[in-house]
């Protein structure tokens, strides 16, 4: 068995791992690079492998940074079958149609190759069939793979697959436990081989107090003063996060009735998804939706879906709550409410999401009293909160306590490969695991390959 890393290899991006079982060839993920121009290039690269001869991908979740390259994979030949859970095909047949646009776009103005066809995204779609969390999947060739839920946005899942008495777990990517809506990670039994994320290894989330009721403070402080409250968030997970405690706050009168617009198409739409996936959900949301209660609804919201819609929002009067992309301002609709509400003291900002160096987020969290949004000097006088809790990414202590429990449970876990995530990240991890846990580690380099044997002393490198 031969396991090669072709993304997110001390890199975030990418994703895209090729195990070779015998004859058969089987994809985890098949992501974008994103990031800076050298490594965004590479999507428009040939694979580094025959791509008539992939018989399966198993795609993780719906992030774009797994599934981007589908329609590309697609376009190059392949004729297999992509399997999911059902929440991540729903998802992804929204997310490509806008993706594969904009790679086009980009791939004009650079005079690069790039075919792009509307119409293939729908007869790629069809090549997908939904799978459950713990449904067992019969590939052939006495290889066998099941999902396992991994708490990091709808659906998503970790992959536990099993050929030839050996068995390999890809993480996926994980969430920070005690998210709202799904279920933390599951407890993985055991494994020979673990493929671990990385994005947050060498960070700890200093998560304080209770999300919720945070939240309502600071709502409730912004109403007071009959401000605007601004939050930018992300169209996937982040934007259902916050519905779903504004339900709770708004239902159960904690916070008093104000116009609350979800000022994204993208949000709106993947949030009808969610409506759809009740058995997804955890005990807590569960019960809700069972007994009665829309829990992404409630008196008060406004769902923007057209520009004219969105500018209307500027005509009501404050107090007001607006939600919209991007979820570090880099562009969407919320950059427009910034530059009409940021120099008014009595508005709040209020940051949900981790903000990268380089965006006008960051800038603005960072304490910048003037910015400039769409060539106007904007000053910031509103006040900026944040209220943690909110992540989809588990942290250092959290990745390190699932790695652990696995190694706890299974006497047979003696390598783990440590992926997805930028080179700091990935080390500080690994040294984490040989540390704490007393487990080889290996962090591969991008296009490395492995031989996997039942005894793992004999794997060797390529
Ligand atoms: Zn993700």
């Amino acid at each position: 068995m031969k396991l090669s890393f072709h993304g997110a290899a001390r890199m975030v991006t990418g994703s895209n791992y090729l195990l070779e079982i015998g004859d058969k060839k089987i994809l985890i993920d098949c992501g974008l690079f994103q990031g800076p121009r050298r490594i965004e290039e590479k999507n428009y690269e040939p694979f580094p492998y025959r791509v008539e001869d992939i018989d399966f991908v198993l795609i993780t979740h719906a992030h774009l940074d797994h599934t981007g390259r589908l329609p590309k994979l697609f376009n190059d030949g392949f004729k297999g079958k992509v399997f999911a859970t059902a929440p991540t095909v729903d998802f992804v047949g929204f997310m490509l149609e806008d993706s594969q646009k904009i790679l086009h776009r980009k791939a004009v103005r650079k005079g690069l190759s790039f075919n792009w066809n509307g119409r293939q995204i729908k007869e790629l779609m069809d090549r997908f069939e939904a799978v459950g969390y713990r449904e067992e999947v019969d590939l052939g060739n006495q290889i066998k793979f099941k999902f396992r839920e991994a708490g990091h946005i709808l659906g998503s899942a970790s992959v536990e697959l099993e050929a030839k008495g050996i068995k390999i777990v890809f993480s996926g990517d994980i969430g920070y436990p005690q998210a709202p809506i799904i279920n933390d990670p599951a407890e993985i039994e055991d494994a020979n081989y673990l493929i671990v994320e990385s994005t947050y290894g060498d960070r700890i989330h200093e998560v304080r107090g209770n999300t919720r009721e945070l939240l309502e403070e600071v709502i409730e402080k912004t109403i007071n003063r009959n401000g605007v409250l601004l939050i930018p968030s992300f169209a996937l997970e982040r934007t259902q996060r916050l519905l779903y405690h504004f339900n709770d706050l708004v239902e159960n009168k904690k916070i008093p009735s104000v116009p609350i617009f979800v000022d994204s198409p993208l949000a709106i739409k993947l949030t009808e998804i969610y409506r759809k996936y009740p058995e997804y959900y955890d005990q807590e949301a569960y019960d809700l939706f069972s007994s009665g209660d829309d829990i992404f609804n409630f008196p008060g919201l406004e769902l923007t879906l057209t520009t004219k819609k969105s500018k209307e929002i500027n005509e009501v009067a404050g107090p007001k709550i607006i939600i919209a992309g991007s979820g570090m301002s880099q562009g969407g609709r919320i950059i427009h409410h910034e530059l009409r509400y940021l120099s008014d003291p009595k508005n709040m900002l209020l940051f949900v999401t981790y903000q990268v160096e380089g965006t006008l987020g960051r800038k603005i969290f960072e304490g910048a009293k003037n910015v400039k949004i769409l060539g106007h000097n904007v000053e910031v006088n509103a006040e900026i909160a944040r209220v943690d809790g909110y992540s989809s990414h588990a942290d250092q202590k959290s990745l390190l306590k699932w790695v652990g429990g696995i190694s706890k449970r299974s006497s047979q876990l003696k390598k783990v490969f440590v992926c997805h995530g930028e080179e700091n990240p990935s080390q500080v991890l690994s040294d984490k695991i040989t540390q704490d846990l007393g487990l080889n580690v290996i962090v591969p380099v991008l296009g490395q390959s492995i031989i996997l044997t039942k005894n793992n002393k004999n794997s060797k490198l390529n």
